[in-house]
């Protein structure tokens, strides 16, 4: 068995000391401080310390040995084509809607490497219009290869084009999404033209050989949607400085918002890819360490014609999802309105639960990793309440036929809504 640790924290005090973000409001009222009790398995070694590093970090060691001539730490610079107006470097969507990126592997990867490729990948493709395919004979597309670093063209650039995922430094799904990203055209988030509105760069502690890694694009296109600090393309606090503790991007006006992660893309990265790509797509990112989901409307009736997914992607933990309420229109085979739940971040993962419609309450899921893919899909006939449901990191065991037996019992609900792992024995 595992070792699992059961933390008791004092919610209200000590939020910052959690490796990952917590939300909590205090009891209405009343005043008192919650105890929350939670449990999780003790990291692995290797994972301690990498999991504080952000992605950016990851990408600049391993660059640093590079012969590839890189702007801001990782983009192969283009030749007679601004950097940021890049008109013709979209990909093209087909007629259903869908962008296919051809790409070819380095044969030299092993099989884990292309599993974490595929991965990545994956998720593009459960949350835009983006999907990544093998290449055929086609003109444009990804060669994604061993190179001497993590690095990538911005935008398509036409013919074979390399994106640097090299084996061993770059093998981290937030630092080949971050690569991939900038292929499909997105630049760095601080290089944003509205950037001095959200963080202050501290020049002071940058060296003047990497001053031109923090160049702000006056005319980037920003979507007309928010900025991002907790994007996949933002760099670190800490990236390029000179000064050991001294942070060369600031976030304003609360500096300790924290910038630069490594867990993927966030919802606001998947949006702006929609935006850019014209991808219609209902999905959304669940990353916090527990959190809920519903129907839209729910507890009012659903829309027709809704095609819906959500990703709950927790730090390192099985995820386990608890139905709270569900009706749905009962049909056979539910082949009408359904939900569907996946073992992994793609509509190709294992199921974990198959169409299910009907006003019985589905019995409580878990993982087998820290990924859950849950869809919901109506059609044009009938509408219904939907569903609720909570969802959790943290280990469950002895889970049979779906069922959870473990004295881990999820039970302990806060105002907010949500809810937590008891690991009262
Ligand atoms: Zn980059």
């Amino acid at each position: 068995m595992e070792l699992r640790r059961c933390l008791l924290l004092t919610a209200l005090l000590l939020p910052a000391a959690l490796p990952f973000p917590v939300q909590v409001r205090p009891a209405p009222c009343t005043g008192k401080v919650i105890l929350l009790s939670f449990c999780t398995e003790s990291p692995s070694p290797t994972e301690t310390d990498e999991e504080d590093e952000d992605i950016f970090n990851k990408i600049l060691k391993v660059n640093k040995d590079s012969s590839q001539l890189l702007q801001e730490g990782d983009i192969v610079p283009r030749r007679g084509r601004s950097a940021i107006n890049c008109r013709h470097c979209n990909w093209p969507q087909s007629s259903d809607g869908i962008v296919r990126i051809p790409y070819e592997l380095d044969p030299t990867y092993e099989t884990n490497h292309v599993k974490g490729i595929h991965d990545a990948m994956a998720e593009f493709e459960a949350l835009t219009c983006i999907n990544f395919v093998k290449r055929k004979t086609e003109r444009d597309y990804l060669s994604i290869r061993s190179a001497d670093g993590c690095w990538s063209n911005y935008g398509k650039v036409g013919g074979g084009q390399t994106v640097s995922v090299m084996k061993g430094g770059c093998m981290w799904k937030g630092v080949i999404q971050h690569e991939l990203e900038h292929a499909l055209g997105f630049l760095h988030e601080h290089s944003r033209s509205d950037r001095d509105k959200h963080v202050k760069i501290m020049w002071q502690y940058i060296s003047p050989a990497d001053r031109p890694d923090f160049k702000k694009f006056e005319n980037s296109n920003n979507l007309d949607l928010p900025y991002d600090y907790s994007s996949v393309m933002h760099y670190g606090p800490y990236t390029f400085s000179n000064t050991t503790g001294k942070a060369t991007i600031v976030p304003i006006p609360d500096g300790s918002v924290h910038i630069g992660q490594r867990q993927g893309m966030s919802n606001l990265d998947v949006a702006k890819i929609n935006k850019l790509y014209n991808c219609s797509r209902c999905s959304t990112i669940l990353d916090g360490p527990s959190g809920s989901l519903r129907s839209a409307n729910h507890p009012r009736n659903y829309s027709d014609n809704t095609n819906c997914v959500w990703l709950i992607r927790t730090r390192s933990r099985k995820v386990s999802l608890h139905f709270q309420a569900f009706h749905l229109q009962n049909t056979r085979g539910c082949q009408g309105d359904y939900v569907k739940v996946y073992d992994g971040s793609s509509k190709t993962s294992p199921v974990l639960m198959d169409k299910t419609c009907g006003s019985k309450i589905p019995n409580s899921i878990i993982s087998s990793s820290n990924l859950m893919l849950v869809e919901f899909i109506t059609d044009g006939a009938h509408t219904a309440s939907g569903f609720q449901a909570a969802f959790a990191a943290g280990k469950s065991e002895n889970m049979g036929n779906g069922k959870e037996n473990s004295p881990c019992q999820i039970s302990l609900s806060i105002h907010s809504g949500k809810t937590w792992k008891d690991c009262s024995p």
